[in-house]
């Protein structure tokens, strides 16, 4: 895939229109509403015949300028947002979906959005059919049978499996199905789905687009009719991100493209070291050449990303001794952020699930995702040498 200029759209795009004052950075615009002292002005606001502001629960100018670039960065006709990833996916499911409908999914979906598929679709008579992730024939199968969408998430969370989106899309053609691609953990730096003829991408951009983990946001972009489908429910459900958190997205985005490259170089280094490291079983990053997906995401992605994830010898023990150690990294439950954030599987992504479920999806019990910051990677590889040389060694090697 060629690259664009993402450097310079991160900065730039989307900005210019919600200036104000001649200040340079965007505006944080609290205001619930906006005036309108000519009734016929504000008659036609309100009926659509002129684009201004009205309310607060329907557009913001400071939502307006996130909302832009994210939909220029992904190369997409149109694009809305919302309070999280989580109120991103929801909403767009329930703006699109029936009852009587059917959806195809992966099994390795975000934890939230497993839930939706899981539980909440089926309530409202929505019939679900979930994959293994990276079974494409069986994918294929399913969406044969009909389907009115297919979602679908890659790199996934925590193991990394890659999808093929161009595959994917071409047999979801042949039966109208609308695809869906949560494209958090590539972000449109690595991957753009709507080049390969995705109809929709979702982004949790509490992870990546903020980069700091200090606000939460989602946004939905691609085909105009179904983002503005997607955003008429949103004016009601009221799901609508925060001014604030829209400009700490929005200040977080412009150093988007930096951050994915030095955060992807860590990632590889890391990934790297740790296959050197006796104490680990096994290491899952699609940059390695053995990785089931590399192959894909070397055709559909600009680089693998910086999420990776590893197994220890001595299973949760191990992890339990381990993880505390580390000075560079957050054992937190979120991911994306310039700082290194590390946990296990079962205590984030897949909080969840039982042990007989973790077996079944190929988790480990001593999994760690690894999400690798901006930090310079010798002291990330050191900080990881000091942890593991300080295990007790009866861990590892009498089980
Ligand atoms: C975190 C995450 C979400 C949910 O986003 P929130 O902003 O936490 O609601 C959805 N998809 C993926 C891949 C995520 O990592």
């Amino acid at each position: 895939m060629k690259k664009t200029n993402m450097g310079t759209q991160s900065i730039w795009a989307g900005e210019k229109d919600s200036l104000a004052f001649g200040a340079t950075q965007v505006p944080v615009v609290h205001s619930v509403s906006y005036g309108y002292d000519n009734l016929d002005e504000w008659y036609d606001v309100v009926t659509g015949k002129v684009s201004a502001h009205v309310y607060g629960r329907y557009t913001n100018p400071t939502l307006d300028a996130f909302e832009e670039k994210i939909r220029i960065l992904e190369d997409a006709e149109a694009a809305t947002s919302f309070s999280t990833g989580m109120a991103a996916i929801s909403n767009s499911l329930a703006a699109l979906l029936t009852p009587g409908d059917r959806v195809v999914s992966i099994k390795d979906t975000y934890g939230g959005t497993n839930k939706i598929f899981s539980e909440y679709l089926p309530r409202q008579h929505v019939d679900v059919v979930l994959c293994e992730t990276g079974n494409h024939e069986e994918i294929e199968k399913e969406v044969d049978k009909g389907c009115q969408v297919l979602y679908l998430e890659t790199p996934t969370n925590p193991t990394v499996k890659i999808t093929d989106l161009e595959r994917m899309v071409r047999k979801a053609r042949e039966v109208g199905a609308i695809v869906i691609v949560d494209n958090t953990f590539a972000t449109p730096i690595n991957q753009k789905p709507l080049h390969f003829g995705v109809d929709l991408v979702i982004h949790s951009a509490t992870k990546f687009l903020g980069g700091h983990a200090d606000a939460l946001g989602g946004a939905v972009c691609g085909r105009k009719d179904l983002v503005e489908s997607i955003f008429h429910y949103r004016e009601v459900n009221g799901a609508v991100l925060d001014p604030m958190s829209a400009y700490f997205l929005l200040r977080g985005m412009k150093t988007l493209q930096i951050r994915i490259e030095k955060q992807q170089e860590n990632a590889m280094k890391v990934a790297d070291y740790l296959r050197s490291v006796d104490v680990v079983e096994d290491v899952l990053y699609p940059g390695f050449k053995d990785h089931p997906g590399h192959e894909i995401a070397k055709k559909q992605m600009n680089g693998f990303g910086s999420m990776l994830a590893f197994s220890v010898k001595g299973g949760i023990e191990t992890v339990r001794h381990l993880i505390p150690k580390l000075k560079y990294a957050h054992r937190a439950a979120n991911l994306g952020s310039v700082e290194t954030v590390v946990g296990p599987a079962r205590t984030t992504s897949h909080i969840s699930c039982t042990e007989e479920d973790l077996a079944e999806l190929g988790i480990p019990e001593s999994l760690i995702r690894y999400s690798a910051g901006i930090e310079d990677a010798d002291d990330l590889i050191a900080d990881l040498q000091q942890a593991f040389d300080a295990l007790p060694e009866h861990l590892y090697t009498t089980k």
